[in-house]
């Protein structure tokens, strides 16, 4: 089975690689709008010759409308269509003559029956004001950096990721088409303040205090690997559970818990990963655990 990935960020770009990510959605544009005129100028033409009774043979020949037909027809002319062509990567002019060509295949199709559905009209234009920039990469170095907050395209280069959010739904994805699961901790869960070999909760832990030493068992531990050892918990109590979310034990809350969402346990191979940052008004973080099993 073949199985696609797909995952969604948003970026935070400095304005100079905002600037080439525009750029590179400009240059899809022009390829697209630039081949579309090619087609339609030949469709005409052919149209045109046949009013006059010229011969199937002697018309224009026609120009293909699969992808790699359009890229022949662009390369040619594209040193003077987009004198700038070699500033942008190849993959912003594939990414409008691909969408040229599955507009002109659905077009077709809508036409002579073959895709039901809604009518499908004829190719139009992408406008400057009124599309949507954009380009879609699909070989080179793409990847996302071990850090999870950075991700790398071609010529783009290093752009970094947006928020927590973005990259809380990232491992959602990921971990749920690896199999796994994705357990998100409420943000009260005290897995910083819970003593992760008797469970007491203290009320009080600064920030400070990097070990964890439990008044109630005695326990002494790195407070990172004490809060870590909680998370797991949580998830293995999620684990035996079932399925459904799990209230972390001894949590003191302050808002209903909402918090928690266990995602589809699905068969296959899994990773394990491991985050928690970004504590949203200084108080307290959320824990995302993403867990094999
Ligand atoms: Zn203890």
């Amino acid at each position: 089975m073949k199985a696609i990935q797909a995952y969604r960020y948003a970026l935070d770009l400095t304005p100079a690689q905002e600037r080439a990510a525009l750029a590179h959605a400009g240059a899809a544009r022009v390829a697209h709008n630039w081949a579309l005129a090619r087609v339609a100028a030949v469709m005409n033409q052919r149209a045109a010759e046949r009013t006059y009774g010229v011969a199937d043979a002697d018309l224009t020949p026609a120009i293909g409308w699969s992808l790699p037909a359009l890229r022949k027809a662009w390369n040619a002319p594209k040193d003077e269509a987009a004198p700038w062509w070699r500033e942008c990567s190849k993959e912003a002019f594939n990414t409008g003559l691909d969408a040229l060509a599955r507009a002109l295949k659905n077009w077709s199709d809508s036409r002579t029956g073959k895709r039901a559905g809604r009518p499908v009209g004829f190719p139009r234009f992408k406008s400057r004001r009124r599309s949507v920039p954009s380009v879609r990469f699909t070989t080179g170095p793409i990847r996302v950096e071990p850090d999870r907050k950075h991700v790398v395209l071609p010529r783009l280069g290093r752009l970094k990721l947006h928020g927590f959010g973005e990259l809380r739904r990232q491992l959602a994805y990921k971990t749920q088409w690896n199999g796994g699961r994705l357990i998100v901790a409420d943000r009260w869960y005290p897995s910083s303040k819970t003593c992760s070999g008797c469970g007491a909760v203290k009320t009080k832990l600064a920030l400070s205090e990097r070990t964890y030493t439990c008044t109630t068992c005695g326990m002494v531990l790195d407070r990172d690997l004490n809060a870590a050892r909680n998370l797991a918990a949580l998830a293995t109590g999620v684990d035996t559970a079932g399925s459904g979310p799990v209230t972390g034990r001894g949590a003191d809350r302050k808002t209903r818990p909402g918090g928690q969402v266990a995602t589809k346990r699905q068969p296959g191979t899994a990773i394990a990963d491991q985050t928690g940052t970004v504590p949203p008004q200084g108080r307290t973080t959320d824990h995302v655990l993403a867990r094999a099993h």
